[in-house]
């Protein structure tokens, strides 16, 4: 058994924000600072989570934070409305309207109004092609997070065969058109993917975007592989204990994945500091476009 890098995402997540604190620190001398508007329709209790740890780290990083907090029964005219407005907002450069949205509104029709350039999720299908066609374009928070953990164990990965496992519009997909953009070798993988393992055993990176707990094997994994773990999976584990744990059996890819993502601690805190990125370079775009 060889030994395997745990990659620290709350220690690269704390490098990169402060890194960003410092950009904004220097803005603030010379004039207006990016802005980051949060838009909550409901009381989703995960969705309550996720805003509040944002909005912590928008202010955290010196970023001005904008919240809208809108009940649950909103109309989808009043919610346009307000995205149409924040689109107009020149103190707004980032807009995340917090999904999944009650039943009731369009979500597509929502994300769609959002100015492509004030997209820090990089959901807009304008954002999505830019990617696709490697012409700029805002790149999803957490598919961007995982590549720079990727590159933060191994800078060049040109060559390399990765597996991406998950073929979700916000993860898996973009991740695809990162690492292909990377120049690996790219399989994309889902439920109907025949003989997983074996696609698994073939790859030197491995990021597991499920959603199931441990359902990734560790003597899947090719030794030495890149492993990332997206999956977040709510369990009551053996002992009865409430616990997060990822889609990768994390104790059995250990000493044979040359390094892998924890959850927590891994790809989640990258996340949200990708998403402060977004916003300070949607800013940069916007003020200083050269
Ligand atoms: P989705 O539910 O949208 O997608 C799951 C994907 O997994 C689908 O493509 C599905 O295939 C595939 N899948 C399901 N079962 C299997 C299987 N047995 N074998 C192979 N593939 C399978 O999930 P998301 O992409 O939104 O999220 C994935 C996970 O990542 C979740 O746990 C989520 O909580 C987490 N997440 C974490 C984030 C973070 O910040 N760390 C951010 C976003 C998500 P098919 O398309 O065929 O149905």
């Amino acid at each position: 058994m060889s030994e395997t890098k745990i990659i620290d995402g709350k220690a690269v997540a704390a490098a990169l924000k402060a890194e960003i604190r410092s950009k904004v620190a220097r803005l603030q001398h010379s004039g207006p600072i990016p802005g980051l508007a949060v838009v909550l329709v409901g009381h989703d209790p995960a969705s309550e989570i996720y805003v509040r740890s944002k909005i912590k780290q928008t202010t955290e990083v010196g970023l001005a934070s904008i919240e809208h907090r809108l009940d649950s029964d909103v109309l989808q005219e009043d919610l346009l409305r307000l995205v149409e407005e924040l689109n107009e907002d020149p103190a707004v450069h980032g807009i995340l309207v917090q999904l999944p949205l009650p039943a009731h509104i369009n979500s597509t029709e929502i994300l769609l109004a959002i100015d492509p350039r004030k997209d820090v999720d990089g959901f807009h299908p304008i954002n999505v092609g830019m990617i696709a066609t490697q012409s700029g374009g805002i790149v999803p928070c957490t598919p961007l997070g995982s590549m720079k953990l990727i590159q933060s164990v191994r800078p060049d990965l040109a060559g390399l065969k990765a597996i991406i496992i998950g073929r979700s519009n916000i993860v898996g997909k973009p991740m695809a058109q990162l690492l292909l953009a990377q120049d690996c070798t790219v399989t994309l993988a889902h439920s109907k993917t025949r003989n997983l393992a074996e696609e698994i055993a073939a790859s030197d990176i491995v990021v597991a975007a499920v959603g199931r707990p441990h359902c990734i094997r560790g003597e899947w994994i090719k030794p030495g592989a890149i492993v990332i773990d997206v999956g977040i999976n709510r369990i009551v584990d053996e002992q009865g204990q409430r616990r997060i744990v990822g889609d990768v059996a994390f104790d059995e890819a250990l000493g044979r994945a040359g390094a892998i993502t924890p959850v927590p601690g891994g790809v989640g805190p990258m996340t949200i500091a990708c998403l402060l990125s977004n916003t300070v370079d949607a800013f940069l775009r916007e003020t200083c476009p050269d």
